[in-house]
């Protein structure tokens, strides 16, 4: 079976900054088709979870605190690629909107629920190492 990174809160971890998850309702039907590989690059990274939100400025991930937590993001992205490229992974599926796992969109850096183009800091990692990158709307594409 073909292995698919995926975005831990997608299968129903509670590892988001609230310390809920965003299960997603086609997981049984990928789990079909597809070894599911959950990943959290900010849990990965060091953050603890409940955590304060952080969103992309500029080239900085700065939480709603003030503290700058790029490193977390960064070494979280680079665990995920080196997962990929030792389980020789080629697709990830990744929850949009997020600093780290955004694909499409993420939030537009004031902390005020608006969201922009861009992607976050692990989904442009593995993009750039040329994984397929997908949102978890986009899943249905896989199936
Ligand atoms: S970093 Fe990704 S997997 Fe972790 S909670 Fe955020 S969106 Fe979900």
């Amino acid at each position: 079976m073909e292995k698919i990174l995926i975005s831990a809160c997608l299968v129903g971890d509670k590892t988001r900054y609230d310390g809920k998850s965003n299960y997603h309702p086609l997981i049984k039907e990928l789990l079909q088709k597809y070894e599911l590989v959950p990943f959290c690059s900010e849990v990965e990274g060091g953050l603890k979870t409940p955590r304060k939100p952080s969103e992309i400025i500029k080239d900085k991930v700065i939480n709603s605190e003030g503290v700058d937590v790029t490193k977390n993001y960064k070494a979280g992205a680079e665990l995920a690629l080196n997962i990929c490229k030792y389980c020789n992974i080629k697709i990830a599926i990744l929850k949009d909107g997020s600093p780290a796992c955004g694909v499409h969109q993420i939030h537009d850096g004031h902390f005020n629920g608006r969201k922009i183009k861009g992607m976050g800091i692990t989904a442009s990692l593995l993009a750039q190492n040329g994984i397929k990158v997908i949102s978890e709307d986009e899943i249905e594409t896989l199936l």
